[in-house]
């Protein structure tokens, strides 16, 4: 829906500002607002909000926070910078990145004082590309935890969230936007007017032809994100004239439960885990990220790999919500031994067992990985073994629009649309143009990060 209308003769409601979308960076800058006492609509096309946030698992990376100190962990947004930048290899734009590591430590830490809401830093284990332990959840570890405590937080906070509530159009004089058309499920039709608007209706991997032009690399792969994230604002952002970048970038994941459809955590490959292919062969590097492993899974015989590994990391993974909810889906396989594992999961044995003797063999120095990988740091894994079928997935696009530090959507000379603003998936991410550029948490960093940075700026129009 990229339609642009020149405004009504009258419009059926005002507000001061509009926020599309209820997901992490609709509610996020919802709530500055609320702060900021201005007068607010939240709009959702679905019946109850849910997002990508509520898919996710709600893990959000952030330095130099209240629950860091408390954990006595040194970090700061130097530092978180630098990692985000050395894992797009210095081709997302870095501006940006500075932003969104010095914006997203006070943001977390506001939204614990102002709003409740409670940070737990995750120190299972450290996620690929992050020099220290920085990713933050709440309690029960899961986006929809996370998009439920902060629809709490929106509700205490009296700003309305209208939900079946399609954001059909918007209003513009010029590039200045006036308004939005919204479309109920019944048909109806309302125009209601805005001093300021902020696009959080999220990216275009819903938006199966968008995903084509712009990724084609993933035009094939399952789209595992919210299906209602169908490049609405990047359509009318252009439409309006706004500057646009990387929009070839996204986050994959190259371990998805196969049929199951639930995510099996990439702590496995952290710890020591490794993926074969059906003919028992690993592949690549499981330990430069989970992002661009999506495509070297999909580049399999039938787009499959298996994630194997033993008790030790088993125990890591029942940790994780996802995980267990995956091994209650019967996904995950177990044998006393390879014979054992192969008989549940029709890898062969004797392969398998040269792929782990290979490993071994790297990691006490005697050979190198082809793939690179460093084994020295991680224990060998030992029987019995475990195994879950997976694929490559596309999460998320991380390409959008071009906004600048208060998060304003700016066109191609640099000059802010004035009453436009985005965040999170509607925004230009952090990770540049490639899927190996995803840094883990990248998607809610720029959602919450922006999204604050976002309601902040609407809030001065
Ligand atoms: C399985 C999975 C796991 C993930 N795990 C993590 C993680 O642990 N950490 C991390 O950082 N990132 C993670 N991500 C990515 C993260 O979920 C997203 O980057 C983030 O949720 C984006 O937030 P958002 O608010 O921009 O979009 P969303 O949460 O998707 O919200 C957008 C909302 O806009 C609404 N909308 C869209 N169009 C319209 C319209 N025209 N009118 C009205 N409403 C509209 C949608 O219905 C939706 O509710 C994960 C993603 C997936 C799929």
């Amino acid at each position: 829906m990229s339609r642009i209308l020149p405004p009504p003769d009258r419009f059926d409601l005002r507000v001061e500002v509009i926020v599309v979308g209820a997901g992490a960076a609709g509610l996020v800058a919802a709530l500055r607002l609320a702060d900021a006492r201005v007068h607010t609509l939240v709009l959702e096309r679905d019946p109850r909000p849910s997002g990508s946030t509520s898919m996710s698992s709600g893990f959000i990376p952030a330095a130099g926070t209240a629950a860091q100190v408390a954990a006595g962990i040194a970090d700061s947004a130097e530092a978180f910078a630098a990692d985000i930048a050395q894992k797009s290899h210095g081709s997302g734009d870095p501006d940006l990145g500075a932003l969104a590591a010095r914006t997203i430590g006070p943001t977390l830490d506001w939204l614990a004082d102002a709003h409740g809401l409670e940070w737990e830093v995750l120190t299972d284990f450290l996620y690929p590309g992050h020099g220290t332990h920085r990713m933050h959840a709440v309690p029960e570890r899961t986006g929809a935890a996370l998009l439920t405590r902060l629809s709490v937080a929106v509700e205490a906070a009296g700003v309305p969230v209208v939900t079946d509530a399609h954001v059909t159009a918007l209003f513009a004089e010029g590039a200045r936007v006036l308004g939005v058309e919204v479309t109920r499920p019944d048909g109806r039709v309302e125009r209601i007017g805005c001093g300021a608007l902020v696009l959080a209706s999220s990216g275009y991997g819903g938006n199966p032809a968008l995903v084509a032009q712009h990724i084609p690399a993933m035009a094939e792969a399952p789209y595992f994100g919210h299906p209602g994230n169908r490049g609405d604002a990047l359509l009318w952002g252009q439409a309006l004239g706004a500057a646009v970048r990387d929009l070839s970038g996204c986050q994959g994941h190259g371990s998805l439960a196969h049929p199951h459809g639930v995510l099996i955590t990439w702590a496995l490959m952290a710890e020591g885990g490794i993926q074969v292919n059906a003919g028992g062969r690993r592949f690549a590097n499981e330990q430069r990220g989970y992002s661009e492993q999506a495509l070297d899974v999909l580049a399999q015989p039938g787009g499959i790999a298996w994630d194997v590994f033993d008790a030790r990391l088993l125990a890591l993974a029942r940790r994780f919500p996802d995980f267990r909810e995956a091994e209650a889906a019967g996904a995950v396989l177990g044998g006393a031994d390879l014979t054992a594992l192969a008989r549940g999961t029709g890898l062969p044995a004797d392969a398998v067992a040269e792929t782990l003797e290979a490993c071994s063999q790297f990691a006490r120095g005697r050979s190198e990985d082809p793939f690179g990988r460093d084994f020295t740091t991680t224990q060998p894994l030992a029987p019995p073994f475990y195994a879950v079928r997976v694929t490559g997935a596309l999460f998320h696009t991380q390409g959008g629009l071009l906004i600048d530090e208060d998060a304003r959507v700016v066109d191609a000379g640099g000059d802010a649309l004035l009453s436009l603003f985005a965040a999170g998936g509607a925004a230009v991410g952090v990770s540049g143009p490639d899927p190996s550029g995803y840094l883990s948490g990248n998607g809610l960093l720029t959602a919450v990060a922006f999204g604050s940075r976002a309601g902040q700026g609407a809030s001065r129009i």
